[in-house]
């Protein structure tokens, strides 16, 4: 069994887009003649004029993701909403929940509110520790609790909160994750603001034909058995990077199958995005369940000419986005400095580098892409 640290170190990882100028910087002059005036009290009172245009519709911003957006599907190679409209949801992910890891305190609701209040995130991520020391092997009520946590928030809000079974092994162990999904599947299958993510990161050393893609096949129909519409969510060997191998043999026989890809800005760039590219252009719905703005292994300084690149990349191509990770562990990935309080309320000068950039991405990272 491999130490976290190791773990870690192996973790190479994704990258994620940032839709820029979302932002209306319109501002409304104030026009309208109000009372103030201190010159003369002759000053004659003059009639507003009639409003003419069409008055202005309310904005979306009370609605929740759920409201707006309904039930996700797969349509060619996008994420749509109950409308059909391509989508790009955006948020963060957990880190593994494993016991012992140090945030698994962080699985709380108070989290996720301050995450859809102040980061406008409308995307969640329970990253279930499924192998490792702590993990749902050894200590699977502990870790399951945790994600039914954080998976209740996000749906108490209307968000979206992808079940992520987290972990480089799964395909050694698929009964373990049949069982899983199998009880997600039950118990949040009608909820439309789930998404189920099988396997996070096959290692490089795994094989999709022989061994990711018959495990995908056997969690699928183990999850349509159940639910049969909740998107799901599939990973690739190389850290969930593989995704032009999987497009020349993707999975068929299934409805709303997309496919994860992950990066880290410090350590990715040009190339995958063309493997990206490629599984796009032969039809693969992309999203992207886990991203980092620093370096494969979940530390270093952020990159941030290659998140400008990769923030542009997922805005024209529309790809959903979880930045990893919810935590204050003392490593660059981190949202919240070491020593940061777990339960809340967290002010902007709790968060760290990488956060400052990834709460800008957050904020503009939902709409409906055309
Ligand atoms: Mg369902």
């Amino acid at each position: 069994m491999i130490t976290l640290s190791l773990l870690e170190s192996i973790k190479i990882i994704m990258q994620k887009f940032i839709p820029i100028a979302l932002l209306s910087t319109a501002t409304i002059a104030l026009s309208a003649c109000t009372s103030g005036s201190t010159t003369s009290s002759a000053t004659p009172v003059i009639s507003p004029p009639p409003v003419s245009g069409p008055v202005s519709a309310p904005t979306n911003s009370a609605q929740t993701p759920i409201e707006r957006f309904g039930a996700l599907s797969v349509t060619g190679n996008r994420i749509t909403d109950s409308q059909n409209r391509p989508i790009s949801l955006s948020g963060v992910s957990h880190f593994w929940s494993n016991t012992g890891y140090g945030q698994e305190a962080l699985y709380n609701p108070q989290v996720v509110q301050y995450l859809a209040d102040e980061w406008n995130a409308t995307l969640f991520r329970a990253a279930m520790g499924a192998d490792e020391n702590g993990s749902y092997l050894d200590e699977p009520e502990a870790n399951v609790k945790r994600a039914q946590t954080v998976i209740d928030a996000a749906i108490d809000i209307g968000a979206y909160v992808i079940i992520d079974f987290h972990s480089h092994h799964a395909h050694e162990y698929p009964e373990k994750a049949i069982e899983f999904f199998t009880q997600m599947a039950k118990q949040y299958g009608d909820k439309p603001n789930v998404i189920y993510e099988i396997y996070n990161e096959p290692l490089n050393t795994a094989n999709w034909a022989k061994d990711v893609k018959p495990y995908s096949e056997r969690l699928i129909a183990a999850i349509r058995a159940i639910d049969p519409d909740n998107l799901i969510i599939v990973g690739s060997p190389t850290w969930s990077q593989d995704v032009d191998i999987v497009a020349q043999d993707p999975i068929v026989g299934y409805d709303n199958i997309a496919y994860t890809m992950h990066f880290y800005a410090g350590t990715h760039g040009e190339a995958l995005r063309a493997k990206t590219k490629k599984a796009l252009d032969a039809g693969l719905a992309i999203f992207v369940t886990e991203w980092g703005t620093i370096n494969a292994n979940g530390d270093g300084a952020v990159a941030h000419q290659s998140v400008k690149q990769w923030t542009e990349f997922m805005d024209k191509h529309c790809l959903s986005n979880a930045n990893w990770s919810v935590s204050n562990k003392a490593e660059g990935a981190s949202i919240f400095k070491p020593g940061t309080t777990q339960k809340g309320p967290w002010k902007d000068s709790d968060l760290t580098e990488s956060a400052k950039v990834v709460k800008q991405i957050v904020k503009n990272g939902t709409r409906v892409c055309e």
